[in-house]
């Protein structure tokens, strides 16, 4: 793999991982709410403020925010950017481990999503189904063209 694709594929790998990570910690609460997965906006708990796209970028919103809503002030839980930081770490390095034998690291990514939301969500069975559904597709399209990407990437042109 050259360098260049090795940075873009690596960086691709940090970048979802925060992703799936903001959405893991938002799935997780409307799971245990037994509220809607997909259709409802992202807003703050406490004052219903609907959070814009500049609010909800992993972990440098929080710090931006100082870690408070910017309508009420209340504070936001910092298990937020923890869990957005730590799929990113844990994504980043899925990928480094596996970059020779690319096929296991979207099932590694996947697997890891599916128990670590079956654990948080156990009891909330028809929610905790229809969000390893939704985190099914995420990593399938992702997945897929993650590995086009690779296998692009390892064949050498003469
Ligand atoms: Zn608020």
């Amino acid at each position: 793999m050259q360098s260049f694709d090795f940075s873009v594929l690596f960086l691709c790998s940090l970048l979802f991982g925060s992703i799936i990570g903001a959405y893991f910690g938002t799935a997780e609460y409307r799971i245990r709410q037994d509220a809607p997965l997909l259709t409802r906006d992202c807003f703050c708990p406490v004052c219903g403020h609907v959070l814009t796209g500049l609010e909800q970028i992993p972990v440098l919103s929080w710090l931006f925010l100082k870690g408070r809503c910017r309508w009420c002030r209340c504070p936001i839980s910092i298990r937020y950017p923890l869990i957005e930081g730590s799929f990113l770490l844990y994504y980043g390095a899925v990928f480094l481990l596996f970059q020779e034998t690319p096929v296991r690291i979207p099932l590694c990514w996947f697997g890891f999503t599916a128990v670590l939301l079956a654990v948080r969500c156990r009891g909330h069975w028809r929610g905790l189904a229809k969000g390893l559904a939704v985190f099914a597709v995420y990593h399938l399209l992702f997945g897929g063209v993650f590995l086009m990407v690779c296998a692009a990437a390892s064949v050498s042109l003469p």
